[in-house]
């Protein structure tokens, strides 16, 4: 799935990242947008982001 190009973890599962929800954090992106930030369950680092539309 995603290989961590800090700790060189292979993140295979679902679980084995942190996504985080940005969008009640920053208020930068609005409502019709969810910004995610994936995050190395292992040790953290940013590895990927992306942006869903909200239903
Ligand atoms: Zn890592």
């Amino acid at each position: 799935m995603v290989h961590c190009p800090e700790c060189e973890e292979t993140l295979e599962e679902q679980s084995d990242v942190e996504f985080l929800d940005m969008d009640s954090t920053t208020g930068f992106f609005r409502a019709s947008k969810r910004f995610y930030l994936v995050a190395c369950g292992h040790c953290g680092a940013a590895i990927g982001s992306g942006v869903a539309g909200a239903r």
